[in-house]
């Protein structure tokens, strides 16, 4: 089959603008449609990335051929003879993981924000020459990409290859000044390309994710006949100020992460920044089987011009959550107390989800892209994550296999693989249950009915004291306490029912609709500016809390827009929404060993 050739330039970095061209050697006979897809996979919202298409057109052996929009992403160039090439010049200044961005300081795209595929011909192969920036400034910019080289150097520009417009979308590039690190992991080289600016210890980097990486694989790898999911492994980290993110790809992940969560020079220990940015390589790691070869059915293939929808995501972002920090605990890279502490925090999380008793995981995960992607003021009240309960689902499916089978999640996740993953296979619907309850011998029935299509509370406390874990709750301190960790004295006494959002000014976020401050008539939005005639500050809130009393009325004078509002407030007792968990102290010899094969110490 004739390739499909594209090429890819950051035409004019100070602009923002890639130039990107798409070329066929035999366009349909009746006129040649392009399409550019509506989503990435990985993230589950509707982001019509053809609105940052500045200007579109076509020619044909160098003749310039009429080309019409004949829907939002479609582009239909008329008949022509010969090879016709879409010339399209795209605005790239979106920072996250999902899109494309260029600056003077690097470029990156996503494929799916940037390549059209000829319609007809999304099976073919495909060729990319990617070209650096005109300029001598940019003479030591460096191509990061998984994509296969195809005359390219390492790390070069120059042409790569796909076998398919799927895979071509599925290897983002990375462009700029990087230092890259390296290792073996399961026999297969990974590297890593940090860009941005920082001071990490990219060896020690290496040195524990290589540790996580061949933790994965020693999971995956134990299923017979099993295989290596890629020959080579990419991750792309961008260091930043602030910022979180990462995107799973066939061979490669594209991470955004604090500058100081890399490990610093000499520091031996992990810092809590480090631990998120190790849980988040872990996590879009995991995915390389979970997600991008086990699938859903729902997305085989992906139909990028629509939503895809599927009750699954909470198996397949919820079991990845679940064993991102556990390959950490198991992998040694943290302690048994750390990895403790990060359930607690996600315990906590869910606790503090009112939603919880409104959306099952099951429903959570098909209305991804309207409700989880598009959260508003009220969606604690109204959604549950699929990430934060779909891992403690995944906890709590394992802990009850490891108590009553002979079998463990790994085991479920062995098979997921020999039978999804390595044929390609969609998982069905009900995929999980049917092979967690084959494995197991047990009736899952119930199981998911009551936590996964069900908005039943799950049973943590007394499944965690069968493996030595002591269950602890408290009231949440103050906006940054996350959970996780005893409290620190003295403990808030009352609860006001609402959250305060990120910034200087006292601004109601979210309100629990049985809060005191919602049924005072306090919203969203609003601006605290005195509390019984003083004026309010957050230190002023936390000690309010540790020393007034619940049924005590406080005045508060807040703003909503420019009017000033007064309420009467009466406080209702501190909540038990936060959780922290230890390590039993009498523990019996079954529990000691069952903590100790679960977690691995
Ligand atoms: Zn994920």
């Amino acid at each position: 089959m004739t390739p499909t050739r594209y090429r890819i330039v950051a035409s004019d970095p100070n602009a923002h603008l890639f130039e990107v061209c798409c070329t066929v050697a035999d366009p349909d006979p009746g006129g040649q449609a392009f399409r550019l897809p509506a989503w990435s996979p990985g993230s589950y919202l509707i982001r019509e990335y053809a609105r940052h298409f500045v200007s579109v057109r076509a020619e044909c052996e160098g003749v310039p051929v009429a080309v019409r929009k004949v829907a939002k992403d479609v582009w239909l160039a008329d008949r022509c003879r010969g090879a016709l090439t879409l010339v399209t010049e795209v605005y790239a200044f979106d920072p996250s993981v999902r899109a494309a961005y260029v600056d003077t300081t690097r470029a990156f795209f996503n494929g799916p924000s940037v390549f059209v595929w000829p319609v007809g011909r999304e099976d073919r192969p495909c060729e990319l020459e990617i070209l650096p920036p005109a300029g001598d400034v940019y003479r030591d910019w460096r191509v990061a990409t998984a994509m296969p080289r195809d005359g390219a150097e390492p790390f070069g520009f120059g042409r790569y290859r796909a076998s398919s417009y799927d895979e071509l979308i599925d290897h983002p590039v990375e462009m700029g000044r990087f230092d890259v690190v390296a290792f073996d992991a399961g026999a297969v080289p990974h590297t890593v390309a940090i860009t941005g600016r920082h001071r990490g210890d990219g060896a020690r980097l290496a040195h524990d994710l290589a540790r996580v990486c061949q933790a994965q694989a020693d999971l995956f790898g134990g299923a017979p006949g099993s295989r290596a999911p890629v020959d080579a492994y990419l991750f792309q980290l961008l260091a930043v100020h602030d910022g979180y993110g990462g995107l799973e790809h066939r061979a490669s992940t594209s991470l955004i992460a604090n500058r100081d969560g890399l490990p610093q020079p000499g520091a031996t220990g992990v810092s809590d920044d480090y631990r998120s940015l190790l849980g988040l390589a872990s996590h879009e790691y995991f995915h390389t089987w979970n997600v991008k070869r086990i699938k859903p059915a729902a997305f085989v293939p992906y139909d990028l011009t629509r939503e895809n929808f599927t009750t699954q995501l909470w198996a397949f972002e919820g079991i990845t959550s679940y064993y991102d920090d556990l390959m950490l605990v198991r992998s040694k890279v943290i302690g048994v107390g750390d990895y403790l502490e990060l359930l607690g925090r996600q315990i906590s999380a869910l606790l503090r989800t009112p939603g919880r008793e409104r959306q099952s995981v099951a429903e959570s995960s098909f209305d991804a892209w309207i409700k989880y992607y598009r959260q508003d003021e009220n969606a604690p009240n109204a959604i549950v994550s699929y990430y934060v309960k779909g891992a403690l689902i995944a906890l709590v499916l394992d802990l009850e296999l490891r108590l009553h089978s002979a079998v463990t999640l790994d085991d479920v996740m062995r098979a997921l693989w020999k039978r999804h993953g390595q044929t390609g296979l969609g998982v069905p619907e009900d995929g999980v249950q049917v092979i967690a309850a084959e494995l197991s011998g047990l009736d899952l029935g119930a199981f998911f009915r009551d936590y996964v299509h069900g908005t039943v509370e799950l049973p943590l406390p007394s499944l965690l004291r069968e493996f030595g874990i002591g269950w602890n709750l408290r009231p949440s301190a103050n906006a940054k306490d996350k959970g996780g960790a005893p409290g620190k004295d003295p403990a808030p006494r009352v609860w006001l029912g609402a959250t305060l959002a990120a910034g200087t000014d006292l601004r109601l976020k979210h309100l629990s609709p049985e809060g005191p401050a919602a049924l005072a008539g306090l919203a969203s939005g609003d601006a605290i500016v005195a509390i019984d005639s003083l004026r309010a500050s957050a230190d002023g809130l936390e000690r309010l809390a540790q020393t007034r009393n619940a049924g005590d009325v406080v005045e508060i004078h807040a703003f909503r827009s420019d009017e000033l509002m007064r309420f009467s407030i009466e406080l209702a007792p501190a909540r038990n929404d936060t959780c922290w968990l230890t390590l039993a102290e009498a523990v019996g010899p079954e529990a000691a060993a069952r903590r100790t094969a679960w977690l691995g110490a």
